[in-house]
């Protein structure tokens, strides 16, 4: 193998293989990954501004049966801080975010043994009836998964039914890194592999946008993160003609801080700023399908997270006006709707509001400087 066949490939689209990635990854010098990503960016978002939202992530509850072993939101069924989000705390907290200039819920919560797809219908049909203008970014893969299992359902039935209920596009959660050895190691409750992929191929089909992540740097080797990045290029490329698909990827590092994977098996996430920026350059190099790449402020901080905006990185995501999941396992970072755009000016770009579907938006006028944390 040779580098530089390898970046003629990459400079042409071509498709990588997982083995190709993991050899730029481990011998391709920054700069020159940097370039290529930069190149590809500049071609597949020619507008060359970097995007940023103002969304919220609302819990509809922290009942989970998955036990993943990164995670310290959750809580057993029976636990004295189990919660149920009612309808007064979600007007309360929607109330709060289209004041803050938000225009979407990012909605997610535990695998509740006991609520299936009626309770998420109801909940979205009501959702969309007090606040018709929201969007609901909503579930992930493995909720639906769950879901689809509690009603011996099947995946499209299940899309189906939360799409016309009031979902308007689906979240890449819950993939950390798509290999069922990584998976029994850290996340054995959740679907495996395959079945995550399906789901996404199901949305797909239904043609609601999807978003895919990976969270590495734990028990995962390279090879296996650059196979996670073919799974999900392959699935985009089956994607009907003219449906959404994946609209972004966004790869962030495993927040080890009080987590079981740190506590008793001793992970802790080594990921150091340049192997972060290597894999976004190389997510941009590995996706040529895929045309939004966003670099995870909140798990890498702001300087970390401008260097990627030099090596293939599009996007600077949300400002989360509430953050529980990735905030409880040590993620300490924040930016409100001045400096995410100050942040991206710095590193020498025009900062956009984007919609969950990529469309500019203006800011709005009714737009507060504040940051709400719980
Ligand atoms: S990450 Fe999600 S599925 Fe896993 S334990 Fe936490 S709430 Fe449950």
């Amino acid at each position: 193998m040779q580098l530089k066949d390898l970046y003629q490939k990459a400079l042409g689209f071509e498709w990588l293989t997982a083995e190709e990635g993991v050899f730029l990854f481990e011998k391709a010098p920054m700069a020159e990954l940097a370039h290529i990503a930069n190149e590809l960016r500049k071609q597949q978002v020619p507008h060359g501004k970097v995007t940023w939202q103002i969304d919220r992530n609302v819990n509809t509850t922290n009942v989970c049966t998955a036990n993943c072993k990164f995670c310290n939101f959750y809580r057993v069924p029976g636990h004295a801080e189990a919660y149920i989000t009612s309808i007064d705390e979600y007007k309360r907290k929607i109330d709060e975010t289209l004041k803050y200039g938000g225009d979407q819920l990012l909605l997610q919560g535990g695998h509740h043994p006991e609520l299936g797809l009626s309770f998420y219908v109801d909940l979205f049909k009501q959702l969309k009836a007090l606040y018709p203008t929201l969007r609901l970014h909503t579930l992930g893969p493995p909720e639906v998964a769950h879901i689809t299992k509690l009603e011996k359902s099947t995946h499209i039935e299940v899309l189906a039914a939360l799409k016309e209920a009031g979902m308007d596009s689906l979240p890449g959660a819950g993939a950390e890194i798509l290999n069922d050895r990584v998976r029994r190691l850290i996340s054995k409750g959740k679907c495996g592999a395959q079945e995550w992929l399906d789901v996404m191929r199901a949305a797909h089909q239904l043609n609601i946008a999807t978003s895919a992540t990976m969270m590495f740097g734990h028990v995962e080797t390279v090879l296996e993160r650059f196979e996670h990045l073919a799974a999900i290029r392959q699935v985009q490329s089956e994607k009907p003609e003219g449906h959404y698909g994946f609209t972004a990827f966004i790869p962030w590092t495993f927040q080890d801080v009080d987590t079981l994977l740190a506590r008793i098996r001793g992970v802790h996430n080594m990921t150091t700023a340049e192997e972060y920026i290597r894999m976004i350059a190389l997510s941009r190099i590995m996706l040529p399908n895929v045309k939004n790449i966003q670099a995870s402020w909140l798990t890498v901080g702001k300087q970390v997270a401008q260097l990627c905006l030099h090596a293939g990185a599009n996007d600077f995501g949300s400002i989360m006006i509430e953050e529980n999941v990735v905030s409880a396992a040590g993620a300490p970072h924040r930016f409100t709707y001045r400096s995410i755009q100050d942040a991206i000016r710095e590193a020498g770009f025009e900062p956009q509001l984007r919609t969950q579907l990529y469309e500019f938006r203006e800011i709005p006028g009714t737009i507060e400087e504040q940051v709400i944390t719980y």
